[in-house]
């Protein structure tokens, strides 16, 4: 058959009744046995390979498998293969591959064997008790990077946990054990934030795990979907120590009052030839009219969600993490190259298994480049959003842009740094850019409201391009700090899911590095000294993040989330106003006033009549915890926000 040909093939309805299979796939082992089934329906044999070792060696025993229906092959033994490695021989057309599973949940080192594994020996004590903590009333997200995390030695981990999962697992470090300053999950606590976003911990390809020198990757090149990555690990060679270790980082987090989230990549793998390819060539990727492979991603390939079995893979894999890993939710990378049935799909079974709200679903409602769908796919891209399940979120450039200017420029400039926006313009942004027919989002849980993530460069960076001509990333110039804090007031003021890339509020440079995926450890490692060297600037988030938690109108998410906004005006060029309706249990402000400026002189302002509590003013975002109220009129310093509550009568 040729590639048009089977392409039709396998995009057709006759493939799926044919051939869609409801079994669990993988390898599962107990005392009374051991049972291996592989999907494979274009094989015409399939044999299993046993291993003593996850790296080198032949194999202890050649078994041929059985086929069953549905694309199927079977083995089932009575001997409990616990711990044991393999690989699959899987012939089509004559040719024939190793692989792994693509299915498999534990593998050697690399990812290049399987394992056999009983998962119940790799809980830690005490999982089985371990739950995460209440959804909160308000989740603010924080990016994180496993290795970015602890790799400075200034953040006082012990030298064999630096970049490793354990690092996540202690409490009590400091700066340079200094024991004044804390660093780390304690650093993160006191900062306020709910949700850890993970970035990528599945198995990828791009480390190789048996070097120790230095390698760094964010990690977007996954291997084995449902295997952590092994380079984190304290052993990347025996299975069951990087799945322990990872459980182990989960279960500290939950017992910090964290949630966590994964960062997830269903759209593409780290080469074609992956182990998906391998088992049923083609099958699970988009191809182009000319048969070769679409490349949506921009990485050289791309998953067809579409096609039955790849749904059922990537809900599989999603649900697989929830259970196993206890993980919270999961932002889907290009979620714009998934298609909205199994989005939806993935939310309603979430939802089903866990309760409604209790996994958080987002992804970046776009793709790298065109995608080459099975026509009458809808692509879940911000086009859609409207249509999809509304708690399914995606992140929103429209506030990312207008705050601190376009990314593919480095001098394209946002509200903070000499754009100019209107009132209007910036209300959308509050409103999560869900107010009217043209917005995007049916409402702010759609919203995922952020000024800087991995991608790109960070706030800082950004700001020193755009303010500071020398471009001196690492200095603390006022000017910038002040456009940070303006930037940060307007983030944590949008009524969608305030996210924020791990050290924004710290000033987080990369030394200008836009894209730092494989820049060494010291450009993307979390600067612990310069944590506390701008500790004002982090405090400016803490208070922003702790005043949130208090205002109602920023909470609502529904669709009710519109009627609290209540106006805006063009106060003088540069100079914005809006207010908020924010009665709700325990408030004591019943309205809230934003005020944003960016213009180069003090700007007086007429406030509207009432009794006005200061909570935020460009020195100080902790200033809610006085009582210092003011009425008739303001005035504003340059480039600051300066946020009020009316105080109920
Ligand atoms: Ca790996």
């Amino acid at each position: 058959m040729d590639l048009l040909e089977q392409k039709k093939w396998f995009d057709s309805q006759e493939f799926e009744e044919k051939f869609h299979c409801k079994q669990q796939l993988g390898a599962f082992c107990s005392e009374t046995g051991t049972i291996f089934r592989l999907w494979a329906p274009t094989a015409s044999a399939v044999a299993l390979l046993l291993y003593e070792n996850g790296t080198e060696g032949y194999p202890m025993e050649r078994v041929v498998l059985h086929r069953a229906e549905k694309g199927l092959w079977t083995y089932e033994t009575q001997h409990n293969l616990d711990g044991v490695y393999y690989e699959y021989e899987v012939t089509v057309e004559k040719t024939a591959r190793r692989t792994a599973d693509p299915y498999a949940r534990a593998c050697g080192v690399n990812g290049t064997r399987s394992m056999v594994l009983d998962l119940r020996r790799t809980d830690p004590v005490g999982w089985e008790e371990d739950v995460s903590p209440a959804v909160p009333a308000e989740s603010i997200i924080y990016e994180l990077h496993v290795r970015d995390f602890s790799w400075d030695p200034a953040g006082g981990f012990p030298e064999e946990e630096r970049g490793r999962y354990s690092a996540l697992c202690r409490t009590g470090t400091t700066l340079n054990d200094d024991g004044i300053h804390p660093t780390g999950l304690d650093y993160m606590k006191r900062l306020g934030v709910t949700h850890i976003q993970l970035m990528p911990v599945y198995d990828y390809g791009s480390v190789d795990e048996s070097r120790c020198d230095e390698q760094y990757n964010w990690g977007y090149d996954p291997v084995n979907y449902n295997i952590p990555e092994g380079s984190y690990s304290s052993d990347p060679y025996h299975g069951e120590v990087r799945i322990r270790e990872l459980k182990e980082a989960i279960q500290t987090l939950h017992q910090n009052g964290f949630r966590v989230i994964m960062d997830v990549v269903y759209n593409h793998t780290y080469a074609l030839e992956s182990w998906l390819w391998s088992t049923v060539p083609w099958y699970y990727y988009r191809q182009n009219q000319d048969g070769t492979a679409s490349n949506g991603s921009g990485c050289g390939n791309e998953l067809a969600s579409e096609r039955s079995m790849c749904a059922q893979y990537i809900l599989d894999s999603v649900l697989y993490w929830a259970e196993e890993y206890h993980m919270d939710g999961f932002r889907f990378d290009l979620m714009g190259l998934l298609d909205t049935q199994l989005m939806n799909r993935i939310q309603e079974a979430l939802d089903e298994r866990y309760g409604v709200g209790e996994k958080l679903i987002y992804g970046e409602p776009w793709g790298a480049a065109g995608s080459a769908a099975r026509s009458g796919t809808v692509l879940c891209d911000k086009g859609s959003m409207k249509r999809i399940n509304p708690a399914i979120a995606a992140f929103c450039d429209n506030t990312r842009d207008a705050v601190k200017g376009n990314l593919m420029d480095e001098r394209s400039v946002g509200f903070v740094n000499g754009g100019y926006f209107s009132a209007d313009y910036l209300l959308h942004c509050v409103a999560g850019w869900s107010l009217g027919e043209h917005d995007p989002f049916q409402a702010p849980s759609q919203t995922i409201t952020y000024l800087s993530c991995h991608d790109d460069w960070t706030l800082w960076d950004k700001l020193v391009y755009t303010m500071n001509p020398a471009k001196k990333f690492h200095s603390r110039l006022t000017k910038v700090m002040r456009a940070n804090r303006l930037a940060a007031a307007i983030n944590f003021s949008c009524q969608g899911y305030p996210f924020l890339l791990a050290g924004e509020e710290f000033g987080r440079t990369k030394g200008g590095v836009k894209n730092s995926y494989r820049s060494p450890s010291w450009v993307n490692q979390i600067s612990w000294s310069r944590a506390w060297e701008n500790h004002k600037l982090v405090n400016y988030y803490r208070g922003l993040i702790a005043l949130r938690k208090k205002l109602p109108c920023l909470q609502e998410k529904g669709a009710a989330a519109a009627q609290r906004i209540l106006s805006s005006v063009d106060l003088a060029p540069g100079c914005v106003g809006m207010s908020m309706d924010n009665r709700g249990n325990g408030t004591k402000w019943d309205k809230i006033v934003l005020l944003f400026h960016t213009g180069k002189h003090p700007q007086p302002v007429h406030l509207p009549e009432g009794n006005w509590q200061i909570l935020v003013d460009h020195k100080s975002s902790f200033r809610w915890r006085e009582s210092h109220c003011i009425s008739d009129s303001a005035v504003l310093p340059p480039v600051s926000a300066l946020i009020l509550g009316r105080v109920k009568a």
